[in-house]
């Protein structure tokens, strides 16, 4: 499979890349690592006139540990990630994530951050090469007026399966959007739109540019469990990245987020909050929590990303039972 022809620009510095953004918006898509944007250019998916580079903007790439936050440049690799001992003893969900992405050879040392958490929503009967696609009706995303994944399906419900966004969030993660004329700072939540189409809230001439990690308290702790089929090179089809703050052993906040199972990560209000005042050792709260979050989640899910959609509720109960659990310090 061949790229498309388009122009390639790389920008020297930060400023240089803004002004080439505000110049080219909708025209021009970025590239980090590009294991995401590559693939799905070569898959016709999509066919930019433009493709700017982050290789130079060597200044975006640190972990920087501060008194109140830990801030990530948005051009860090998931290998650095993995590798940060700041991140592992106080972020471990986040180094999980970052160690469970597939692929190593590929996504440890070419995936960034910020590539991961704006690859675009995934759907088998979409994410498909140009050929097979031709063979059948035009979807929502690809131009036309129907889905072939929700019977009747109005619009597009493709699945958002990036494994940080759920730690992240877990984690109350914000980050930076820059622009050519100044910068905006968001909860990474907001930066998701819930639409399979379009599903971030970034403008064509932002550059996501860091992230942001309020500073974890002494007792909190976190984790993150995913399941895929093949475990170094495939999606997760479900997963749950949580954290657990506690006082003399019960539990002061607990914040439960499901991943792979809707068009955006899921923070789960109602099982996060079952959890307060509950021990450190409550497996029975712990059932009820995961279970509750395996019935909200499966609102939400649609069948296309290569499971049966029971299989893919069942096993959101087990990965947020085991992500508590693993907080919780109580993993068997
Ligand atoms: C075989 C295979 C298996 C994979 N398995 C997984 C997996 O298990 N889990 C998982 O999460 N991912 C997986 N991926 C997807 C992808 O490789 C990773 O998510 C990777 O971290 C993406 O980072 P990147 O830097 O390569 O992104 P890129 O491809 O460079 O970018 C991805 C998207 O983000 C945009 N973007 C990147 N940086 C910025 C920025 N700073 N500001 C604005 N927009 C930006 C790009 O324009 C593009 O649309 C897999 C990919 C392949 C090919
Ligand atoms: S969810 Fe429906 S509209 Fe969206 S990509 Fe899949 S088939 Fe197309």
């Amino acid at each position: 499979m061949r790229l498309p022809r388009f122009e390639y620009l790389e920008p020297d510095d930060l400023t240089q890349a803004l002004d080439m953004l505000a110049s080219h918006k909708e025209d021009v898509k970025i590239i980090a690592g590009g294991t995401d944007l590559l693939v799905r250019m070569k898959n016709q998916l999509l066919t930019p006139a433009f493709v700017m580079s982050m290789k130079q903007l060597s200044g975006l790439s640190y972990i920087k540990n501060h008194d109140d936050t830990l801030t990530i440049g948005a051009k860090t690799t998931l290998a650095d990630i993995v590798d940060s001992d700041d991140i592992q003893e106080g972020y471990t969900a986040l180094a999980q994530a970052a160690e469970r992405v597939g692929a190593e050879t590929i996504q440890h040392h070419r995936g960034t951050i910020s590539g991961n958490i704006l690859q675009d929503t995934r759907c088998i009967h979409y994410n498909q090469s140009r050929f097979h696609r031709s063979g059948r009706q035009p979807c929502h995303k690809d131009g036309g007026k129907i889905c072939y994944a929700r019977d009747e399906g109005d619009r597009c419900y493709s699945t958002y399966q990036g494994d940080m966004a759920p730690a992240l969030i877990a984690l109350e993660a914000k980050v930076v959007l820059s622009k050519k004329d100044g910068k905006r700072t968001i909860n990474l939540s907001d930066l998701f739109t819930s639409d399979g189409f379009h599903p971030f809230s970034i403008e064509p001439d932002e550059l996501l540019t860091e992230i942001i990690l309020p500073k974890q308290k002494n007792n909190s702790k976190s984790a993150y469990q995913r399941l895929s089929y093949r475990s170094a090179i495939d999606y997760p089809i479900t997963s749950a990245g949580v954290m657990i703050n506690s006082k003399a052993e019960k539990i002061k906040k607990a914040r439960i987020v499901v991943g792979s199972m809707s068009r955006a990560p899921l923070f789960m209000v109602k099982a996060s909050e079952t959890l307060a005042e509950k021990s450190l050792t409550d497996i029975d709260a712990f059932k009820e929590a995961a279970g509750i979050a395996m019935d909200n989640a499966g609102t939400f899910a649609v069948h296309n990303a290569g499971s049966t959609l029971e299989y893919r509720c069942d096993m959101t109960f087990v990965m947020v039972l085991k992500a508590l659990e693993q907080a919780a310090g109580i993993e068997k």
